[in-house]
């Protein structure tokens, strides 16, 4: 199965997914650029997961900075607790994480890179966090950290947020941004980097309540992954018990997702009870009580809380896409994203380069770009130029040829099926639409 892996990364950088950050510089360890495919799949994933949360009454958006007063890491337990335990191999030198080791290796103080016994050291918390300073001098009292997630934007913005947009419990925060980590092993491409994207919500409901809305929120998150092309067969969960629960959790569930390396959490859904709230009140000072009319009481919410990463999504997305199978004796590498995640939602082709069908077909383009990330391509043989589109997941392809010189219509070939059909080019757009919404995972449409 690393094989996979393998001709992913492959295909990534050769069909401009993903490129190694700095890669003429020999690269940065944890740190990967979006080229133009990759971007628009990442922005695809973030705007899906946008609309899901704030096309509801009860979520507000935001967007708060990265960099923060550094004692609302102090509050928030990062400082204490956001570490790992990091063992140093006395051999070869190598570092990891102590809670990734197997039994076995714990036992034997035994290297997991250069195979050696009884050559590590003993743990010690590592702490993730980012270190930089703000302003011209470097001491400690301008010491700031890069957040290691956003969350705490939306818990410190959370009256603001309140205030502004009458909002009454119970209701959410969502947030997308950047976050970083000084992650001690970088490893499966997208899956563990130092700087990545997360989208967050917050959800404050009334005390007692927050053991229902936990369950509401499990369920809506599985949904969501399954609306964007995850069957549930790699889909699990996975739940934190006693010491994997952290410090500010009072249950936690993960999604996993069955990467080709294994199980990997994309998200994790967690009852945070009121332990945010109450120690930014009790760091900074200032009240963040919610006035409830009914009981005409202050109250300290609850929190719920769904934090997923958007690049480790995109990498399950890929992981889940990639496909290889025999076509007339040949090879055919297909990506079958959804169609609403797809890159390049269609291409169009003219036929051949005459008779005026690149001219049609550049208008049928300029037509559907309003809408829609489009690809022209008048160069090759018409079956070569399908399997470009394949390879990068494009899910429909519009040939015009010689019949649409006196019926404007098209022929549309679907990239799973590969059958094509004649559809009025005036209708593309109404008909498009349709069939992205009725799609369906091909290992799920064939069951
Ligand atoms: P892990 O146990 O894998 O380190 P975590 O439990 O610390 O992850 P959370 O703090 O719950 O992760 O973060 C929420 C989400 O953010 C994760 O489900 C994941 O999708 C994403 N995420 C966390 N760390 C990374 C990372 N280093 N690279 C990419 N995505 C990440």
């Amino acid at each position: 199965m690393a094989d996979v892996m393998e001709k992913l990364v492959s295909l990534c950088k050769r069909k401009g997914f993903v490129f190694q950050s700095s890669e003429i510089y020999g690269g940065l360890n944890g740190c990967w650029d979006y080229g133009p495919l990759g971007v628009e799949l990442l922005r695809n994933i973030k705007e899906l997961w946008w609309r899901a949360m704030t096309s509801r009454e009860d979520i507000e958006g935001l967007d708060s900075s990265i960099l923060m007063h550094p004692r609302v890491w102090e509050a928030s337990g990062h400082v204490e607790n956001f570490t790992d335990p990091l063992v140093d191999c006395r051999q070869c030198k190598a570092r990891f994480r102590e809670d990734l080791l197997t039994d076995d290796q714990r036992t034997a103080g035994q290297c997991p890179v250069c195979g050696k016994r009884e050559v590590l050291t003993e743990p010690r918390a590592f702490n993730l966090m980012f270190k930089t300073f703000v302003g011209p001098v470097a001491d400690d009292s301008a010491r700031v950290f890069l957040r290691p997630e956003t969350a705490q934007g939306i818990f410190v913005n959370f009256l603001n947020v309140q205030t502004a947009m009458r909002q009454k419990l119970p209701f959410g925060i969502a947030q997308v941004g950047k976050a970083f980590r000084n992650e001690i092993n970088t490893r499966n491409f997208l899956f563990r980097t130092r700087e990545f994207e997360q989208m967050e919500m917050q959800f404050f409901v009334m005390p007692g309540t927050d053991a229902e809305w936990f369950a509401y929120w499990r369920q809506e998150r599985w949904d969501w992954f399954r609306q964007i092309g995850l069957p549930e067969k790699r889909l699990s969960w996975h739940e934190h018990l006693g010491d994997e629960l952290a410090h500010y959790a009072r249950a936690a569930f993960d999604v996993q997702y069955e990467f080709p390396f294994g199980p990997g959490e994309i998200e994790g859904i967690h009852n945070r009870g009121n332990f945010d709230l109450s120690q930014h009140e009790k760091v900074s000072g200032k009240a963040l009580r919610y006035f409830d009319e009914q009981s005409r009481a202050k109250v300290l919410p609850c929190v719920v809380e769904t934090s997923i990463g958007a690049s480790r999504t995109l990498m399950a997305c890929l992981a889940e896409a990639y496909h290889e199978e025999q076509v007339k004796g040949e090879n055919r590498v297909v990506m079958r994203f959804h169609p609403r995640v797809a890159p390049i939602k269609a291409a169009v082709l003219p036929l051949v380069k005459r008779d005026g069908m690149p001219d049609i077909a550049r208008q049928i383009a300029a037509t559907l770009r309003r809408r829609y990330a489009v690809f022209y391509d008048e160069g090759g043989a018409i079956g070569r130029r399908y399997r470009r589109m394949d390879e990068v997941g494009t899910p429909f392809c519009i040939t015009v040829d010689s019949q649409t010189l006196s019926d404007d219509t098209v022929t549309v070939r679907e990239r799973d099926s590969m059958a094509q059909e004649r559809v009025a080019a005036e209708g593309l757009g109404a008909f498009l639409e349709g069939r992205m919404d009725a799609w369906q995972h091909p290992d799920e449409a064939a069951a």
